[in-house]
């Protein structure tokens, strides 16, 4: 038993607010992972309960419209279609707490999730779907224009600057094969990295370098992002000679990687070197009984379409562990 999350429960308890519940699957983060997972584990009549996490919905719920995932000809805004993943989840018994999980204790069943609230789920099963998070900037003007010219998915948005002139922030894989995506749209795709080479492979690089729609602009760094009402301007610096200039732009795609959100299963489950939690084709992880889906496990296609059919999977498992494994006390 994990002594820290029994002194925290202790806490919770002295300041009114323990409790504990006992429930067959309990899904971390409500992505399109998270509440496809709880859709077919409440089918299931698993009354999973899911801990939304910080943003209900996850990454997809700060696109502006969604025009890939089949189902909506027209497309359909981001915050839409995870409301509509809950309301069809909750249909079939699926619970929502909006809360976050705080620390987890996986070294024996039933597994042990304290949250946030203080409460503590005892629980037989777990599925994570805690996503992944777009690095930022963190310059003046990148929250503010997010969604308005600043975006971190050239295929949520790329469709948006037909036409237009945009810059690309990055000089990783992510960032040349979306520079290339964006190529589709935008008549100017500038590569904007602060070295003097890529770190993109070298097909990737050979590609871009030949498409004549790609420019680079080496050894500068995005100072500041302004518009008004939307992206119009980036303040550039040359990280060489330290001078400034101000360009006129209509979007900023920035890729300097992602990060799993994964710093609470440290020690716990098993990540590759990149901290994604490793699963087998079963989204089963090091752990019997814990499994991931979504962007958490995903370093490479991270679309809402990949992460809900990963959701989906780790839900049916997670129905045929519990029907193998049952626990005694029950
Ligand atoms: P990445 O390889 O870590 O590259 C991040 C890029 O952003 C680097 O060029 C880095 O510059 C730059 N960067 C980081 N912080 C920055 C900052 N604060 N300001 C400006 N630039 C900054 O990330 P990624 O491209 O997302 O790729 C992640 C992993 O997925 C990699 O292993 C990649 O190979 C893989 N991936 C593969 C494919 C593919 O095979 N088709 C596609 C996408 C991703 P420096 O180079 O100077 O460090």
């Amino acid at each position: 038993m994990d002594l820290n999350l029994d002194s925290m429960a202790a806490n919770a308890a002295s300041a009114g607010g323990a409790q504990e519940e006992a429930v067959k699957v309990l899904i971390i983060g409500s992505g399109p992972a998270g509440l496809s997972a709880a859709l077919y584990a409440a089918r299931a009549d698993l009354e999973p309960v899911i801990l939304t996490g910080m943003e209900l919905g996850g990454q997809v719920s700060l696109t502006f419209s969604v025009e890939n995932y089949p189902g909506f000809p027209e497309g359909i805004g981001g915050m839409e279609l995870v409301e509509l993943f809950q309301k069809q989840a909750e249909r079939f018994g699926a619970r929502l707490e909006y809360d976050l999980a705080g620390e987890v204790d996986f070294s024996e069943r039933p597994y042990k999730v304290l949250t946030q609230n203080g409460k503590r789920y005892l629980a037989e099963s777990v599925i994570i779907s805690t996503g992944a998070s777009a690095i930022h900037l963190n310059v003046p003007g990148e929250n503010e224009f997010t969604g308005r010219g600043v975006s971190y998915c050239a295929t949520c948005d790329g469709w948006f600057f037909k036409d237009k002139e945009v810059m690309v922030v990055g000089g990783g894989d992510s960032a040349i094969e979306e520079g290339l995506f964006l190529t589709r749209y935008a008549d100017n795709v500038t590569i904007v990295h602060r070295r003097d080479e890529l770190r993109a492979g070298a097909i990737l690089e050979e590609r871009a370098k030949s498409n004549p729609k790609i420019k680079f602009a080496w050894n500068t760094i995005v100072e500041e992002i302004s518009g008004n009402g939307a992206v119009q301007k980036v303040k550039l610096k040359d990280t060489q000679t330290g001078d400034q200039r101000e360009e006129e732009i209509d979007g900023v795609f920035i890729f300097i990687g992602h990060k799993p959100n994964t710093s609470l299963f440290t020690d716990q489950l098993e990540m590759d070197k990149n901290g994604y939690l490793v699963v087998d084709n079963r989204m089963q992880t090091n752990i019997p009984g814990v499994f991931a889906a979504g962007e958490v496990a995903d370093p490479h296609f991270r679309q809402v379409i990949t992460s809900a059919g990963m959701g989906a999977a780790a839900a049916i498992q997670a129905n045929h562990f519990l029907e193998e494994n049952p626990l005694d006390n029950k």
